[in-house]
């Protein structure tokens, strides 16, 4: 069964102006439950409109968006963050950590704010940071640690509520080569360990081909 369906969605910006750009033109996409899915485009093509769209964010000007099956057109702003919050995680390129806070509290921080009790967070959070391996770093801040660090963190940040969906853009894109290889891995075996949907979007074809599927964005369409 499919935990995200995009249905003929369409999106544009300053609609009616002339600076209207049509970025989304009857784009559809699935992801079943547990797949993987990579989805490659061109810079520019509307991938973080579409992650955005996908991660009820942002709201399409026509077509469909379910989210395990549920409906996610006719709700209120209020419904829609809060099905965001509990069901969708978010990786971007840059960890967007919070500095003041140590990694510990950064993957505590968004399970407080989803009603957690704060002892339960923290042995959530020093359960993932162990599982990616950065369970000696958890006292330190952000720039305390490597990029792969940082972005290792981000990772559980993401997955600290549990969400049905994860949503990457570019996870690995700010690290080197090498460790983006090996930090792609840790996000793959996290991802796998508890049985995650996830679309992720990369222009690196190397790590395209490690997901179940690879879809591509162009001329506003997925194919
Ligand atoms: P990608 O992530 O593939 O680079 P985006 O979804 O960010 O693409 O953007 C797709 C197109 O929409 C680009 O031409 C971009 O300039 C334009 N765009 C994105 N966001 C806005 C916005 N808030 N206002 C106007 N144009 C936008
Ligand atoms: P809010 O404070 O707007 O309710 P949340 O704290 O629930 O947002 O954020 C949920 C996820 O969505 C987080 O991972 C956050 O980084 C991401 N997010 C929130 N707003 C934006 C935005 N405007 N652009 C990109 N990501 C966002």
């Amino acid at each position: 069964s499919e935990m995200l369906a995009l249905e003929g969605v369409e999106k544009g910006y300053n609609r009616g102006k002339p600076s209207e750009v049509i970025v989304l033109r009857g784009a559809s996409l699935t992801v079943a439950r547990g797949e993987v899915v990579a989805l490659v485009a061109p810079s520019g093509a509307g991938k973080s409109t579409l992650l955005h769209i996908a991660g009820l964010l942002d709201t399409p000007d026509a077509g469909a968006v379910r989210l395990d099956g549920r409906a996610m057109g006719g709700l209120s702003d209020r419904a829609r963050t809060e099905a965001r919050r509990a069901e969708v995680g978010f990786i971007y390129q840059f960890h967007h950590l919070l500095p003041e806070f140590s990694a510990l509290e950064n993957v505590v921080i968004p399970q407080l704010a989803n009603g957690v009790a704060k002892a339960a967070a923290e042995a959530r959070a020093m359960e993932l940071l162990e599982k990616v391996g950065v369970g000696a770093r958890a006292g330190h801040r952000p720039a305390a640690l490597s990029g792969g660090e940082q972005q290792r963190v981000a990772f559980c940040r993401a997955l600290a509520n549990a969400p049905k969906l994860l949503l990457a853009d570019e996870p690995t894109g700010n690290l080197d080569p090498a460790t983006s290889d090996q930090v792609f891995g840790v996000l793959m075996d996290l991802v796998r360990a508890t049985g995650l949907s996830a679309l992720i979007a990369t222009h690196n074809l190397e790590l395209a081909a490690r997901m179940d599927r690879v879809v591509r964005l162009a001329g506003g369409r997925v194919t």
